[in-house]
């Protein structure tokens, strides 16, 4: 499984915003972005200059694919899915990511961060329907029950409306929908963006 190992900090610079992947710290003051507000690199404080379309779209999707921790190759193979279904492109490629089980996990507040979710995945600690899963990319579905022996619950974050605690196990619902998504993300920037 192919991932960016990386500073995470140096992301969140490089998209001006915080992508929140490092868990506690992220609310903390210790954030690298509150600290520094400078992109990353020796150019990263001087004058930018105004973005182009083309930078705004790029931007765009670089954000969301950091902070679903996906990769182009993924991130692609999601989008060319999601763009032959009818309906609105760029709802059906955010749906599909949120649907990750690493997301899930992370959402179920198993885990601080996807990143955090993606190793306990891999470490086959997180089951579902009663049996383990060690693919971070695996799609729940309705009714799909999600369990650890291991993984606690890190945070009183509220769940999203399509995930339910149920006594040790997080159900899933339903499939989320746009609306679910509180992050600031505007998919269509990245449907313009691949479709030029
Ligand atoms: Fe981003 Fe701040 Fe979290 Fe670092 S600590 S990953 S800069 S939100």
């Amino acid at each position: 499984m192919a991932r960016y190992t990386g500073p995470k900090c140096r992301l969140c610079r490089r998209e001006g915003t915080k992508l929140f992947l490092k868990g506690v710290r992220c609310e903390s003051e210790k954030c690298g972005l509150t600290r520094r507000q400078s992109a990353p690199g020796v150019h990263g404080t001087a004058h930018r200059r105004k973005a182009s379309d083309f930078g705004i779209q790029l931007r765009e999707k670089q954000k969301v694919k950091r902070i679903y921790g996906v990769l182009e190759r993924q991130f692609r193979k999601y989008f060319d899915a999601a763009s032959k279904k009818s309906g609105v492109t760029g709802e059906f490629l955010l749906v599909t990511l949120e649907r990750r089980l690493d997301n899930a996990v992370y959402r179920s507040n198993l885990a601080v961060s996807r990143a955090q979710a993606r190793k306990y995945i891999t470490e086959k600690k997180i089951m579902v329907n009663g049996k383990t899963v060690s693919i971070p990319s695996f799609s729940v579905k309705k009714g799909d029950k999600i369990s650890s022996d291991y993984a606690k619950v890190q945070s009183e974050k509220e769940l999203p409306v399509w995930i339910t605690a149920k006594a040790k196990d997080f159900e899933i619902l339903g499939l989320p929908v746009r609306e679910d998504i509180k992050e600031d993300i505007q998919e269509q920037l990245i449907v313009e963006f691949y479709s030029r």
